[in-house]
Order: C-alpha cells, then sequence, then structure tokens
C-alpha cells in the first residue's frame, strides 16, 4: 500500500503534475464552488453587460474603464494601467509560491457602430464578442472575487491583467510581458475552449500584396494589364497551391493561408491603378511558416507576372521571435501544463474523456511561449462562431468556467 503510493507519487512527480485533488474538496473550496451557483445570476448579468460595451482592437478605453473598476471592487491591489491600455490588478498571495498571471483580452474585431444587444435562446447567449473574449473576463473576475470572500488565500501572487490589441497581433500581451522587469513565474492567456489545454503557439504571418497597373478608360482597357485580375490571379492560384504537410499531431486545419481583406480602384468605369489584398498565413512549426510564406510570394509574383503588373509585399503582422521558446517536450512536461490537465479532467470538463494537450495556440500565451515563460491558453466558457456576427456561447458554461479557474488558480498558485 505505502510502496505503490510512493511509486504514484514518484511518477507524479515525474510528470511534473502538482494537483492534488483534495484541494476541491476543502471545506473553502467547496462554498466557493456552491458560491458559484448562488451567484450564478450576478455572473451571467455582467457577462451581458461587458458584452454590450463596444472594444474595437485600439478603441477599448470604455472596456479599461469597466475592466479597472470591476478589479478594484473583487479586491485586487495595485491596480495600474500602462501606456496603451492593459490593466492590471493583483491578488496578493502569502508568499512561497510561484507569481501566476492570467490574461484574457478586452478588445474585439468588432467596430464601433456593430450594434451589440445579447439575446438569449434555448440556454445560449447570442452577440458579437460574447464568447471571444468577454466570458473570459467576467470569469476570472468572480473567481478571484470568491475566492477572496471565501478566504482562499493563494501563497503565490496572482495577476489579473486584461490586455488590449490581441486581434491584431497580441500586441497587448507583448506590450505587458516585455515592459515587465521580472517576468510572471507562470503565464495563462484564458481565450479559448473551455476544457482545452494549448501549450504551444501558433505561427502567424500577415502579408499584403498591392498589383499595381495602368489606369484606363473602360473604352480603352481590352486586352490591357488589369491589377484586378492580377489579384484574382493569386486568390485562384493560392486555392490550388500545394500546402506543406501538418505537423505530427498537429491540428488537421493547418498549415493554412487565407485572403482577408482585399480593395482597390476608385471608379467603376476605369481599370483600377492599384488592387491590394492580405494573407494571413498560419504554422505549427517554423519549417512550414518558412516554406508556406515563400509559396504565397512566389504565387503573388507569378500572377503579377502573368498580368505584367508591379508588385509590392508589405510585412503587416510578422511572426514573433520564438528562438527563444523553451523546445516542445520541455513545454509539454511542465507542471504548469500537467496541472491544467489534471485540473481538467478532475472537473470532467471533457466529461470522461481524457483530455489531450495541444503544441498549438493563437492567443495571448503565444507571447510568452515565444519569450520562454512557462504558458499556456486555455478556456472559460464554450462559445461558437466567434469573429462572427452570428456569435453565440453556452449561458451555463461560464459557471463551470468561474471554477476551473478557482480550482486551477489554486492548484498553480499553491494554497495554505
Ligand atoms: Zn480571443
Amino acid at each position: 500500500m505505502i510502496r505503490s503510493l510512493v511509486l504514484m507519487m514518484s511518477a507524479m512527480a515525474l510528470l511534473g503534475q502538482k494537483f492534488d485533488p483534495a484541494i476541491a474538496e476543502q471545506p473553502q473550496m467547496k462554498k466557493a464552488f456552491a458560491e458559484v451557483d448562488a451567484r450564478a445570476e450576478k455572473i451571467q448579468k455582467e457577462w451581458v453587460e461587458l458584452t454590450e460595451i463596444p472594444a474595437p482592437s485600439k478603441q477599448e478605453t470604455l472596456r479599461i474603464a469597466y475592466m479597472k473598476a470591476a478589479m478594484a471592487r473583487v479586491g485586487l491591489t495595485n491596480i495600474q494601467q500602462d501606456a496603451i491600455g492593459n490593466v492590471w490588478g493583483v491578488m496578493k498571495g502569502s508568499g512561497g509560491g510561484p507569481e501566476l498571471a492570467f490574461a484574457a483580452h478586452m478588445d474585439t474585431v468588432f467596430p464601433m457602430d456593430t450594434k451589440i444587444k445579447v439575446r438569449e435562446d434555448a440556454g445560449r447567449y447570442h452577440a458579437p464578442s460574447i464568447g471571444d473574449d468577454t466570458g473570459a473576463l467576467v470569469a476570472l473576475l468572480h473567481a478571484f472575487d470568491i475566492m477572496k470572500q471565501q478566504g482562499i488565500k493563494t501563497k503565490g501572487d496572482v495577476i489579473f491583467v486584461a490586455t488590449v490589441q490581441e486581434e491584431i497581433g497580441l500586441l497587448g500581451a507583448k506590450y505587458w510581458l516585455e515592459h515587465r522587469e521580472k517576468k510572471p513565474d507562470l503565464f495563462v492567456a484564458v481565450d479559448s475552449r473551455l476544457g482545452s489545454v494549448g501549450y504551444g503557439a501558433l505561427l502567424i504571418e500577415q502579408y499584403k500584396f498591392t498589383f499595381e497597373g495602368p489606369t484606363m478608360h473602360t473604352l480603352a482597357s481590352k486586352g490591357k494589364s488589369n491589377a484586378a485580375r492580377g489579384a484574382a490571379r493569386m486568390i485562384l492560384a493560392l486555392n490550388e497551391m500545394e500546402m506543406p504537410a501538418p505537423v505530427a499531431g498537429g491540428s488537421p486545419n493547418l498549415p493554412v493561408a487565407n485572403v482577408g481583406t482585399l480593395g482597390g480602384g476608385t471608379v467603376v468605369n476605369a481599370t483600377p491603378g492599384s488592387v491590394f489584398l492580405t494573407v494571413d498565413i498560419r504554422s505549427q512549426d517554423m519549417k512550414a511558416q518558412q516554406k508556406l510564406v515563400e509559396d504565397v510570394k512566389s504565387v503573388g509574383q507569378r500572377a503579377a507576372n502573368q498580368e505584367k503588373l508591379g508588385l509590392k509585399i508589405e510585412g503587416i503582422n510578422l511572426v514573433h521571435d520564438y528562438s527563444k521558446a523553451l523546445p516542445k517536450e520541455v513545454r509539454l512536461s511542465h507542471p504548469l501544463v500537467q496541472t491544467a490537465l489534471a485540473v481538467t479532467d478532475h472537473m470532467q470538463l471533457n466529461g470522461k474523456t481524457k483530455t489531450v494537450a495541444v503544441d498549438s495556440g493563437s492567443d495571448d500565451h503565444n507571447i510568452g511561449v515565444a519569450m520562454g515563460i512557462p504558458s499556456i491558453g486555455i478556456g472559460a466558457i464554450i462559445g461558437g462562431g466567434a469573429h462572427s456576427l452570428e456569435e453565440s456561447a453556452e449561458k451555463a458554461s461560464i459557471l463551470r468556467g468561474t471554477k476551473y479557474m478557482m480550482l486551477l488558480t489554486a492548484a498553480l498558485a499553491g494554497i495554505d
């Protein structure tokens, strides 16, 4: 009996697994879980309220004010705001534990004048940004509020940072982490599906291709170069391009190159002097990414040559430097990942299915991974249709998400 216990404990240590299920059985934690259910309506009401506050990237002012006040309301201390708008507060620990940072982003992809009114239907909320990433902000607020209320004291300090400009290249998290003299010991971005654990970084590069040709009256345009046709050729060729193979065990949706925006021309009765399109290129490994970027560029160049056009290629959001990232095996076996998996499975967030961590992610934690900080991407709600006007989320998921935030915080930062 003792022997098997010792064997089990050493196996746990080998895995770097730190979660002791007894934490979940402590009376304070049980009370904290009950409190989530008791204030379910309040949590969901705040979720709706915050969702209806518009916050396009770089125009997060209203949500910044809301989050600052909310952080003060739930008792976080040392609340600060930096030059680009990130706001954060601290739940002070008793000492002896790691410094743990949670990030959730305030910005959305929806312009200021988008009509945002949350509609409820059959247990789901419908509204732009309900899931990405408003639910996480609200779950974290209530998790820390309830922990404080129930006297659950962590050993390590817990920092909650509400970031800006996530949707335009993780710029807020990048600014925040780069400007912190002492980097957090553990960094957790809460921005994906509840139950998922990502420990890698998706490589993302975005380029703008501008085709330049003559501007001529429609009557003079027959058989002449046309910048619109150059762009069209490129889009069709991209569609037929051979893609690098997905990494073993990786997402079947990757690598990928998507044309997201296009435009050009000034009048309907002439050829457009210039037509642009943007390509979003994503992969799970550096080699595939480099090859894909080269291939996309040469497809663009070939289209321009065929159509006798000029071509300008500009990088809009170039890949972060991943040279400092820890090796995949080190990241996967880190106690941060193993603890998140253990808590996820303990709470059966994926039912009886054992959770598998994925070497991917395209959230704020990418920045942590790139900087060599132990980092993961997880979720606090179950949503769908992110980045579309039809976005929705399961109303009840935020309650499980709030509980998960509390148990994970206790497991990672340690409790007295
Ligand atoms: Zn997001």
